[in-house]
């Protein structure tokens, strides 16, 4: 039996400082990772297949990476104890070890053996002095005095992965650095969670489609196509759904169809204060939603949630992000929500972002109880530290904003106005998705 989900104020209930209509980005945020659920789903993959999917299972190595103590360099194994202080040390050379094959031969005390980069240590050696610090002496290699110490040039059987340790733990979105290591295991395979599937559709009378003819009063929709390039870096599944029509049971139809098709349902516009149009009202109508303002700029409202398939009694409702209609504001409010909680719901372990901190290049003007995201240019200034210029204009219609800058400047909740040369956090695009 599955536990009834907690009902939306439920989860209010539990958000301290709570306030639907002042709300800190920092209590949303925590309300919607209290809101949204975690996919469980899992599917083996390929390897290759695996890049950017979230690991579903801890991954604990069967083997010793690497398998056996093995030489780091090309040159002469020999073990440390025969070194001669502060003196040159001559050594017969009595075979060669060579990378993939166990060396064949038997050394004595007093012997070397010439050894190639990743060839598996001779027994009782224990240290390799690469080639370029030795000269040859008949069949002796000399070594001169303080070039090599004990262990140089060796590397450990398990020093990059011991046999039991996990490699990777669950949770990890799988990087290339990954692959290759899963590879080092020898695995062929690995089980990631099921893509999360993400409907998106915009709202709003005035908006045409890419095609049609831009009538009097009326803007091509672009947030379908920033939203659908944000998801894509997410790595989620996507289902364009179009512009919908400012008209009850085109809405109801939209919402239930995402509903039954999605884990996450995405809209824009319709959720400001004073909206004529009938969105907030058949958000409300299908499901359990909130329509918040955030302490945000841009960004103020949004409407969260989650709607029902109503022809699905097993399938877990879908999670309602409603943005705003204004460009940036869908672009900040995703970065700032969206894509935290869409990479929790995939099964990943998110870390927060990582900033800079860069000097303001000219005063800011902020006022307390609200966080700011205004866009950015960062580059070196010319003491070498970060600097960073705000990109003019910063109206949340003013979507070239985005595409000029190179990072959001955040202006905490707390901060006031920053005066030239303050340092304040920027969030560089490079790296956010
Ligand atoms: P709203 O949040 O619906 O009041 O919309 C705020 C502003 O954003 C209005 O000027 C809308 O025309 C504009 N807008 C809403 N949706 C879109 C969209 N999909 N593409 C471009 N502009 C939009
Ligand atoms: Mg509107």
């Amino acid at each position: 039996m599955t536990t009834p989900l907690p009902s939306l104020q439920e989860i209010a209930s539990c958000v301290s400082g709570y306030d639907p209509n002042a709300l800190p980005v920092a209590q949303a945020k925590e309300f919607i990772d209290r809101l949204t659920p975690r996919v469980e789903a899992v599917e083996s993959l390929a390897i290759r297949s695996a890049l950017g999917r979230v690991l579903a299972r801890d991954i604990v190595s069967a083997i010793d990476v690497p398998a056996h103590d093995n030489s780091a360099m090309d040159g002469f194994a020999l073990a440390a104890a025969d070194l001669r202080d502060g003196a040159d040390t001559a050594l017969p050379v009595v075979g060669t070890a060579f990378a993939g094959e166990a060396f064949a031969g038997n050394v004595g005390r007093g012997e070397a053996v010439r050894i190639m980069t990743g060839a598996v240590m001779p027994a009782g050696l224990d240290t390799v002095v690469p080639q370029e610090f030795t000269r040859s002496d008949g069949n002796r290699v000399v070594i001169p005095a303080g070039v090599v110490r004990a262990g140089d040039n060796r590397r450990l059987a398990g020093e990059d992965l011991a046999r039991g340790e996990a490699a990777l733990r669950a949770g990890r979105i799988l990087s290339p650095a990954d692959l290759g290591l899963l590879a080092s295991l020898g695995q062929a395979e690995v089980p990631v969670f099921r893509r999360l599937r993400v409907a998106f559709f915009s709202t709003g009378d005035e908006l045409r489609s890419i095609g049609e003819p831009l009538d009097e009063g009326c803007v091509y929709d672009s947030n379908r196509y920033t939203l659908w390039g944000m998801l894509q870096r997410l790595g989620v599944e996507v289902i364009d759904m179009g512009v919908v029509r400012d008209d009850p049971a085109a809405l109801e139809k939209a919402f239930r169809d995402a509903a039954a098709a999605a884990d996450a349902v995405i809209t824009s516009g319709g959720v400001s204060v004073g909206e004529a149009d009938h969105t907030k009202q058949v958000m409300a109508s299908l499901g359990d939603v909130l329509f918040w303002k955030i302490a945000m700029r841009p960004g103020r409202p949004m409407a969260i949630g989650r709607i029902g398939a109503v022809d699905q009694p097993g399938k877990p409702p879908a999670i309602l992000f409603g943005l705003p209609g204004n460009p940036v504001a869908v672009m900040v409010t995703f970065y700032a929500f969206v894509r935290d909680a869409l990479l929790a719901m995939s099964g990943a372990q998110v870390a927060a972002l990582p900033m800079l901190r860069a000097a303001a290049t000219a005063p800011i003007r902020k006022k307390p109880g609200r966080t700011e995201y205004q866009r950015g240019i960062v580059s070196h200034g010319a003491d070498g530290q970060w600097q960073v210029q705000i990109t003019g204009s910063q109206g949340s219609g003013i979507l070239r904003s985005m595409s000029v800058a190179n990072g959001l400047v955040v202006l905490h909740h707390e901060q006031g106005s920053v005066d030239a040369g303050g340092l304040v956090d920027v969030l560089p695009f490079d790296g956010l998705v």
